[in-house]
Parts: C-alpha cells; sequence; structure tokens
C-alpha cells in the first residue's frame, strides 16, 4: 500500500490546496485497492455483486443448431433462385425434443421455433410465407436466402470461452446469462463495509430537543441513501461532537470494522474542530481544497487500527456538498474497493435551456432537471439557487450538469453533460 506521500509524488502538478476534480479521481484510484476476499453465492443472491473471476462458459448457447420461427426447414441447395419449388412435408419437430427421420431430396420438415434442426437442412422458411397443402408446401420465389431463420450452436456463447469477466457488476441480464450456462453459484467479492458518522457539535440526531444554531443531522441519512443503493454494507455509527476523545474512538472503531469511513463536516480551512488533528493522528490523511463548486475542502487518506486499515473520506459538512463530492469521488473509488472493473460513470447529453456563468480553472456541479422539450430533444434547466446547503434543490433534480474544469460560460442551446442520479439516488 503507497503512503499519501507516496501518491502525490507520484502525480503530475499535485497541489493539495489547488486540486482538479480529475486530479482527485487519479488520487483516488491510486489510494484504492480492490478487496482481496472472496465468496461463493447462489444466483439469485448474485444481484449487484462483483465477479471475483471470469465465468467461464461449461456449454454451448444454443447446444444445437435450431429453428428461429414456426415454419419449415429443408435443404437450400434445392433452392433455384428466382423459382418456386415445391417440398413434401415429411413430418413435424417440436422444441425440446430431437425428431427423428431423414429428410431427403424434395423433402422438408415442418419445425416449430427452439426445435434442433436436422444435421441436412440449413434454412427454416416461416409458416406465412408458403402455400401449405395436403402434405406439400409451394415456396414462393426468393421469400427466404439460404441460412435463413437458423440459428447456430454456440451463437450466444461458445463452450470454454469467458462469458462475464472478472470485474464486472451483475444485473439481471448477467443472472440470466449464468442460469442460462447451468451454473447455479459464482464467486463474487466480498461485500464492502462502510461505516459513516457525522461530526460537528450543532448537529442534532433525529430525537434531540433542538436548540438555537443547532441542524438536524441530514448527511447520515443522504450517505446511508447512497451506500445503500451501490449494495454496500453500512455501518451507521451517529453523530460526534467535537470532542477529541470520542473522536479518536470512533475513528479507531471504524477502521477496525470498515474497509472505507466516510464522514462529513469539520475538514474545511478555519475550522477551529478537532476533527483534522484527530484525523491527523489515527491515520495519514491530507487535506485538499478542491477546484470545484460545491465541495472544496476535502480530506483523504487510510485510518490505521492495529493491523486493519481503512480508506477515509473525510467530507465537507455542507448537504449538497457531501452529496456531490460522493457521487463525484467516493463512489467510483467505492466501486474500485468493490471489486469493479469499469467505474466511471455515464454522462448524458443535452441542451442547456439557459445560460450559466461558469469561470474556467473549477469544476461545477449544477443541480439539473433534465426534460424531453416540445421538438424532442433532451434539454436541462437548472433547479435555480444552487447554494450548498439548499438540499431541496437535489430532491428536486434528476442529474447534476458537470461543467469541466477548463469550461467555461454556457450559451442556450449549448450541450453539456449530466450525471443522471438514477440508479445512484
Ligand atoms: P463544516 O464543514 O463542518 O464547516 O459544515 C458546513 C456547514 O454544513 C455548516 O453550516 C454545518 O452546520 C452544516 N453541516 C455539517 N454537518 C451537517 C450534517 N450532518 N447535517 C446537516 N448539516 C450539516
Ligand atoms: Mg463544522
Amino acid at each position: 500500500m503507497k503512503t499519501i506521500d507516496q501518491i502525490a509524488a507520484e502525480l503530475q502538478g499535485y497541489d493539495p490546496q489547488a486540486l482538479s476534480a480529475y486530479r482527485v479521481n487519479e488520487f483516488l484510484a491510486r489510494l484504492v485497492e480492490p478487496v482481496p476476499q472472496s465468496e461463493s453465492v447462489s444466483v439469485m443472491d448474485a444481484l449487484g455483486r462483483v465477479l471475483a473471476e471470469d465465468v467461464v462458459s461449461p456449454i454451448s448457447v444454443p447446444p444445437h443448431d435450431n429453428s428461429a420461427m414456426d415454419g419449415f426447414a429443408f435443404d437450400s441447395r434445392q433452392m433455384p433462385p428466382g423459382k418456386a419449388l415445391t417440398l413434401r412435408v415429411v413430418g413435424t419437430a417440436f422444441a425440446g425434443k430431437a425428431w427423428q427421420g431423414t429428410v431427403g431430396s424434395g423433402e422438408c420438415l415442418k419445425i416449430m421455433t427452439g426445435a434442433i434442426m436436422p444435421p441436412a437442412l440449413d434454412t427454416v422458411v416461416p409458416l406465412e410465407f408458403v402455400q401449405h397443402k395436403d402434405d406439400a408446401i409451394a415456396l414462393p420465389p426468393d421469400v427466404v436466402q439460404p441460412g435463413d431463420n437458423r440459428r447456430l450452436l454456440g451463437e450466444d456463447l461458445m463452450a470454454g470461452q469467458p462469458a462475464l469477466s472478472k470485474g464486472q457488476r451483475l444485473g439481471p441480464a448477467a443472472l440470466g446469462l449464468i442460469a442460462s450456462l447451468g451454473i447455479p453459484a459464482v464467486n463474487v467479492c466480498r461485500r464492502v463495509r462502510v461505516a459513516y458518522f457525522s461530526t460537528g457539535d450543532e448537529i442534532l440526531s433525529l430525537g434531540d430537543e433542538s436548540r438555537e444554531g443547532a441542524v438536524f443531522d441530514s448527511n447520515r441519512y443522504t450517505v446511508f441513501g447512497l451506500l445503500s443503493r451501490m449494495g454496500v454494507e453500512v455501518i451507521d455509527m451517529g453523530v460526534i461532537g467535537d470532542d477529541p476523545v470520542l473522536l479518536e474512538a470512533a475513528f479507531r472503531d471504524a477502521a477496525s470494522k470498515a474497509d472505507a469511513i466516510i464522514t462529513s463536516g469539520g475538514v474545511s480551512m478555519g475550522e477551529a474542530d478537532h476533527t483534522k488533528a484527530m484525523m491527523k493522528k489515527v491515520g495519514d490523511v491530507a487535506f485538499w481544497r478542491i477546484a470545484m463548486r460545491p465541495g472544496r475542502p476535502m480530506a483523504v487518506g487510510r485510518i490505521e487500527q492495529g493491523e486493519k486499515s481503512a480508506v477515509l473520506f473525510g467530507l465537507p459538512g455542507n448537504p449538497v456538498a457531501v452529496m456531490v463530492t460522493f457521487l463525484a469521488f467516493v463512489r467510483p473509488a467505492l466501486h474500485r474497493l468493490m471489486g469493479c472493473s469499469g467505474s466511471e460513470s455515464v454522462l448524458l447529453k443535452a441542451h442547456c435551456a439557459e445560460p450559466l456563468r461558469k469561470k474556467p480553472g473549477r469544476t461545477e456541479y449544477q443541480r439539473g432537471i433534465v426534460f424531453r422539450s416540445a421538438d424532442g430533444n433532451l434539454q436541462v434547466r437548472t433547479t435555480g439557487n444552487q447554494g450548498s446547503g439548499v438540499l431541496s434543490s437535489m430532491v428536486q433534480a434528476n442529474g447534476l450538469i458537470v461543467l469541466h474544469h477548463e469550461q467555461g460560460n454556457v450559451a442556450v442551446g449549448d450541450l453539456v453533460d449530466v450525471m443522471m442520479f438514477e440508479g445512484a439516488l
């Protein structure tokens, strides 16, 4: 494992006082290692889990050449180009059992979708294309090409080939694919455990008596939701006040149980509290000012407890900043920790419905509402007030407009990138 200083030395232009969002992710990719352990789980329990090894197909899918249509199977070599063909029907093949018999010259076989194609036949003409009378069909010219409507053995997957790759997050299609190979269980990476707590003397837990100057904790709930959507195991450690003894105990406890720790609050520059001092004491931590809006202050590193260590994400206190830094940095880093091979969020392009002021030299994440305009194009407008404490705007938004580091002002109609919340929030 590399130390913060070693990683910092590897990165060109690393400036903890003015880090670009891009550099942050670059740094985190070097700090975070995938969990090494794996476990075997049944297919149904594998949804959302990450494959710890390739899944090699033990069989070919489909296992035989078979018909893609209800129709008549025949040998296309008998098909005279541009001329009609009459064939005698010698039997019917149903799906699920092999038809016994032979189909000779001038003959065909009535065949159902999914039924095995006898080896000598290569083409299926759909029922609706032919005239069927007594035991013969009349096949008009040019309604099918040789090989039409035949599914080939192994066309989906060939035996011995990797069907799914290590690092893949298993979704509904993957579960179906694994089952189609007759595989009852797969090896997946161990579930990642993430502990989180809010810091600050002014933060109230639900049920606390409200008092002047105090606010109810919202960060613990948004972080809980964001983590749960990622499918990680969550350890809720509550609110920790600005007390060195309690903070140290919380960090050590979290590091002994979890792979990652997420805190909110207490990392800004002018902060007079003990959070930063304690992070330094119990771990190897960098304190950054990120060239972004909202967000800016963030602490990152590792907290050690005996043999164990956990990655620390010390997020800012403002509720919107917490969610934005989570989506921009924590989420991709946790994906890496979970063993996922691809962790980039997919950005959508939409036409901006309003002008946006933007200074080059920082990344801005504006709360956006993507909608379809009358002409059918995707457009995005902002939710208005972009204050970093205005959590209601995160509720209204369906994505974040990402205005990249070098980007300047945006004019009406310009295409902008949007990180959609669907699947994350
Ligand atoms: P800080 O980064 O600790 O200076 O906090 C910045 C702002 O976020 C302050 O107004 C805090 O009261 C507020 N804040 C910090 N933590 C939370 C929290 N868990 N829930 C709601 N607001 C918070
Ligand atoms: Mg504070």
